[in-house]
């Protein structure tokens, strides 16, 4: 089993539309970044680089780089998935909070969490989304922040492999 953790934080802009949880929700600001700037996707793409040891975002997708400009955030946890997947795990389960003042995510946290699943391919059961405001105080007022908690297990295969080994014992 490995474990991983994540934190993303991002202004709001105006001029943008407002992605979390690979989800568009109708807000009248969006957050500023260089990607799509989807906060929530980037704190459980670095769960999951976390999980498996590799290097964060940040270093595997500089945002000096053009190719990641408005980069659909998506993209960055299919590559995650590919590390992880090569390396026999799979994902137990996802916890994450969004820590944002406006909009109200009460209405979108069960869409998230189910777009989540589906990039992740799993069942909506192993993804959590909550919601969290900061009661007024910085930085919620000037942006949105998310926190994820991932648990990796050893992928089916693997894992009936481990079963027969502990048999044996
Ligand atoms: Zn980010």
């Amino acid at each position: 089993m490995r474990i991983g953790i994540g934190y993303d934080i991002h202004r709001f802009d105006g001029k943008r539309p407002l992605k979390l949880g690979g989800v568009t929700i109708p807000h009248a600001r969006g957050l500023a970044g260089h990607s799509d700037a989807d906060v929530l996707l980037h704190a459980l793409a670095d769960a999951l680089f976390g999980a498996l040891g590799e290097p964060d975002l940040g270093e595997q997708f500089p945002p000096s780089d053009p190719r990641w400009r408005n980069a659909d955030s998506r993209t960055f946890i299919k590559t995650a998935c590919a590390a992880m997947r090569r390396r026999g795990l799979a994902v137990g389960n996802v916890d994450t909070t969004v820590i944002a003042d406006a909009p109200k995510l009460t209405g979108y946290k069960r869409r998230m969490s189910r777009a989540i699943s589906a990039l992740l391919g799993v069942a909506p059961g192993q993804v959590s989304v909550k919601g969290k405001t900061t009661e007024g105080l910085a930085p919620g007022k000037a942006g949105i922040a998310a926190h994820a908690v991932v648990l990796l297990t050893a992928a089916q295969g693997s894992r009936l492999k481990a079963r027969g080994r502990s048999r044996g014992r």
